[in-house]
């Protein structure tokens, strides 16, 4: 074991979430050390970002670099499984300026871009270094990490983020992530080349199937190159389970259940028709959780490392991102001795947003909020629909009490009427008949 090597503060994973943060602390003067497990480019799921995101790109200072990378987002549009019934969000009805068109990525590429710049601004990154052990001591936090040699490698810090993703390396070790029971699905992706998509996906809009029952499964299609799409199902487990019982014999069971509920979708079998899947099939199952506890006197998660929730609305980048910066400051107060609440007032936002977000997925899953429209109670509900748009573009954070009242509204139709009765002037009926956003 080689002597300790002290910093200021210690990032575990230079995803989203960990190069922000990264950069951001550098940029306040901290020493930052980064250890993140993979060797950049890696790949990783998650190609579709929502409008709110342009703003900390561009604060970052690698939005010219993303914008040169990326495949524009004009907005989403909400199919059920025939393509019959559909609505198309486009974000230009409640944004204006640049960030109406937002981006789908190439993951491996711009997370790349994002490590890159943590490293420019003066934080130290370690590749290939994998978080063992943690041990928290009266003054100081200390890491072991495994290089790529084997050899250990240990560091101190006053503080330390936990950034490892889906890996939630402290929420494990403290024992505290909890499953959101009721989000018990598996997805599986991979990637389709395609030599001339339809005109929506040429514009770069999400498409996001949905069985009439949703939790028979959903499906996205992300444009994230010209020919290229990423293609995904979302399945609540119970149906994977059924589905293994009436096909026992297929050898490749994850591949057979893929290809099974894209045939099931009309909508989705048109986008194919002249598709090739490109890569082999990657799966995530088990994937929503949150910790019960995500920050405290030397340490606090960010991104997936504390919450990850169904990820039917795209948010996972943006609050990983988001989260990063408004940490970023909340410590610099800490740290510096001038706000020793300054975490705990920026959890109560994340926290907050998180609980936001996962009214709306329980509200796209449950058959009453019907986000494609035609016999949707939204179709007459100007503000709700106005309100749906700002909330896919990542406005989680600003608004959350008007927003929670709007969920509050939805549960009783009296108070609901009044929603009605405001005014969303110009785009509202275009949303359930158009199919792009030009
Ligand atoms: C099926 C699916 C679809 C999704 N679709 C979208 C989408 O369209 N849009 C969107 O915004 N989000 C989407 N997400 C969510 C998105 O992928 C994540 O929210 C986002 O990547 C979180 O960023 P992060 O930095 O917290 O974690 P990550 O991006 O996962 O980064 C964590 C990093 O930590 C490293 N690491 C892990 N353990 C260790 C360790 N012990 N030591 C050192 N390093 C470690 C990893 O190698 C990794 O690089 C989706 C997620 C899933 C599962």
């Amino acid at each position: 074991m080689k002597k300790a090597t002290k910093t200021d503060i210690l990032i575990i994973g230079g995803g989203p979430a960990g190069a922000t943060a990264a950069t951001l602390l550098a940029q306040k003067g901290f020493q930052v050390q980064v250890v993140e497990k993979a060797k950049f480019p890696r790949a990783h799921v998650g190609e579709s970002l929502i409008p709110f995101c342009y703003g900390l790109l561009n604060e970052l200072g690698v939005l010219e670099q993303v914008q040169a990378m990326a495949f524009p987002k004009p907005g989403v549009r909400f199919t059920n499984e025939s393509g019959e019934r559909y609505s198309t969000y486009c974000f230009a009805n409640v944004i204006e300026g640049p960030e109406k068109i937002s981006f789908h990525v190439d993951r491996a590429n711009f997370d790349k871009i994002l490590l890159d710049n943590a490293k420019e601004k003066g934080a130290q990154v370690l590749e290939e270094a994998m978080a063992k052990d943690i041990r928290f001591e009266k003054n100081r936090v200390s890491l072991d990490v495994e290089l790529s040699n084997k050899d250990l490698q240990t560091f101190n810090a006053q503080f330390i983020i936990d950034a490892s993703g889906q890996n939630t390396f402290l929420a494990k070790k403290m024992r505290t992530r909890k499953k959101y029971e009721h989000m018990d699905r598996t997805a599986f992706y991979t990637h389709w080349h395609i030599e001339d998509p339809m005109e929506e996906l040429k514009e770069g809009i999400q498409q996001l199937i949905s069985f009439e029952n949703k939790d028979k499964g959903w499906i996205w299609v992300v444009p994230i190159k010209k020919q290229r799409l990423s293609v995904g199902v979302v399945l609540n487990n119970a149906s994977i389970r059924a589905w293994k019982k009436e096909n026992p014999t297929t050898e490749d069971w994850m591949q057979g259940v893929y290809l099974d509920t894209l045939h099931k979708s009309k909508q989705c079998m048109e986008i194919l028709e002249h598709a090739s899947i490109e890569h082999k099939l990657a799966t995530t199952g088990n994937y929503s959780y949150y910790s019960e506890v995500k920050y405290g006197e030397r340490f606090c998660m960010i991104g997936d490392a504390g919450t990850f929730i169904d990820p039917i609305f795209s948010t996972g980048v943006f609050l990983g991102m988001k989260s990063a910066f408004i940490v970023a400051d909340a410590l610099e107060k800490q740290l510096n001795k001038f706000d020793n609440q300054a975490l705990a007032t920026v959890y109560e936002d994340i926290n907050g947003a998180y609980v936001l977000i996962k009214k709306l997925i329980d509200n796209f899953y449950s058959k009453s909020f019907n986000f494609y429209g035609s016999d949707g109670e939204f179709q007459n509900n100007d503000s709700a629909i106005r309100l749906l748009h700002f909330m896919l573009s990542g406005d989680f954070f600003e608004k959350q009490a008007t927003y929670n009242e709007f969920f509050e509204k939805l549960k009783n139709p009296v108070f609901f009427k009044r929603y009605q009765k405001m005014a969303f002037k110009d785009h509202h009926e275009s949303v359930f008949t158009r199919r792009t956003c030009n």
